[in-house]
């Protein structure tokens, strides 16, 4: 729990990311969970990962941004990739993960704004490329303006999908608002430091309060996304779906780049819908910093890396 708590810090220090990310060859172990840093490294990742049988979400890498032109040039690099997957024949099974943060909702002012117009131009550009978009979780500060602009997106875009962190006390009442039909909820524990005043901090009790989600939203009309690599969670809501008579493809399993591979290989020839999240772009350090967090070996994996290549 120390050392989560001390990773998780670190994801927001300038220093460390700058020392860190500029060390030579450490891209090694960034690419067991990330696509590429390029469009071309997305779209032949995507293509690999739907020949396989997956559905893939792209999330182009960033987040946290207090500069204008950068979260302009965030947007664009999101209309961009929805082009060229269209181009490619790939948007029946690829849709896109956006971090509100990416595109200005940090912003002094006006960031509510701003990053609902740019959150709406890639739901445009999604749904002309034949898809959709889901607006990933951020910390707690920013829930209730992330579910305000799932709202309005919803309005114009009602496909958007929305993500539910279980730690949060506040998210059984969130999954009953949203079980909605249409609705489309990727539920996850959470992957933020949060303080006990708003959040779960034990693990029992973290994975007791997914449960208690997951019953929600299988048991209500939305479509429910299964966001966890956690074998437990993975077989209650295989037992959910037959308890409710959900038709496989009716809901859908979704795990990290990299993580538990086998597991996406089991689920996809199970014949269950199956998603891969799959990051790239080069601002890989907020992300990573959430892998290592998860999981120490992550942790040890990274640091060899860095002492290899010094
Ligand atoms: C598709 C997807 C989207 C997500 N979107 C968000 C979001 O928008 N907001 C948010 O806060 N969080 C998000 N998360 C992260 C999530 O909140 C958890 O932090 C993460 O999934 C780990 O929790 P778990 O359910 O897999 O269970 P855990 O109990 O953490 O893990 C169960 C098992 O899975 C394996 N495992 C888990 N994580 C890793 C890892 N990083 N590396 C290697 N093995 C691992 C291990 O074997 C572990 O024992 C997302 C996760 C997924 C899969």
């Amino acid at each position: 729990m120390i050392v989560r708590g001390t990773l998780l810090s670190l994801a927001a220090s300038e220093s460390v990311k700058n020392a860190v990310t500029s060390a030579p060859g450490i891209g090694g172990v960034v690419t067991r969970f990330a696509a590429g840093e390029s469009d071309d490294d997305a779209v032949r990742a995507t293509s690999d990962l739907q020949d396989q049988g997956f559905a893939v979400t792209l999330d182009y890498l960033g987040e946290d941004t207090l500069d204008r032109a950068q979260a302009d040039q965030t947007t664009g690099a999101y209309i961009r990739i929805l082009a060229r997957l269209a181009d490619a024949g790939l948007t029946a099974g690829t849709e896109v993960s956006l971090k509100l943060s990416a595109v200005g909702q940090a912003l002094p002012d006006d960031g509510a704004e701003i990053s609902t117009d740019n959150a709406m131009a890639i739901c445009a550009a999604a749904a002309e490329a034949g898809t959709t978009l889901t607006l990933d979780m951020e910390d707690h500060t920013t829930t209730d303006s992330t579910l305000g602009i799932l709202r309005e997106l919803r309005a114009d875009f009602p496909q958007t999908g929305a993500v539910l962190q279980a730690y949060l006390y506040r998210t059984e009442a969130d999954c009953r608002d949203l079980a909605h039909a249409g609705s489309r909820v990727r539920l996850c524990k959470g992957a933020y430091k949060e303080p006990p005043a708003v959040a779960f901090q034990d693990k029992a009790d973290v994975d007791k309060a997914y449960v208690r989600c997951l019953k929600i939203l299988m048991a209500g009309e939305g479509y429910p996304m299964i966001a966890s690599h956690d074998p437990r969670l993975i077989d209650i809501a295989g037992a959910l779906a037959v308890r409710h008579d959900r038709a496989k493809g009716t809901y859908e399993y979704q795990m990290l780049h990299g993580v538990r591979p086998d597991e996406q290989k089991r689920l996809a020839a199970d014949g269950e819908k199956m998603r891969v999240y799959v990051p790239y772009g080069d601002d890989w350090w907020g992300y990573m910093v959430r892998r290592m967090a998860e999981k120490p070996a992550n942790l040890a994996l990274f640091l060899k890396s860095l002492s290899s290549t010094s």
